[in-house]
């Protein structure tokens, strides 16, 4: 199965790769740093039963 994970800065547009591995959870979330812009990024993953995922970067502060 897929563990990693790419989706843009939502501050910047850097690509960012992270992973997740769904037997932690269904739906897990961590703030990491933009490597480019040192922003605080909140980044969400949700699991379906089959083990897909969805995953979202958003902004950690406004
Ligand atoms: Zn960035």
């Amino acid at each position: 199965m897929e563990h990693e994970f790419q989706n843009q800065c939502p501050y910047c547009g850097e690509m960012i790769w992270m992973e997740f591995y769904p037997e932690e959870g269904r739906i897990q979330e961590t703030i990491i740093d933009c490597e480019v812009c040192c922003n605080p990024i909140l980044y969400r993953v949700r699991f379906d039963r089959d083990g897909a995922a969805d995953v979202r970067a958003d902004k950690a502060q406004e």
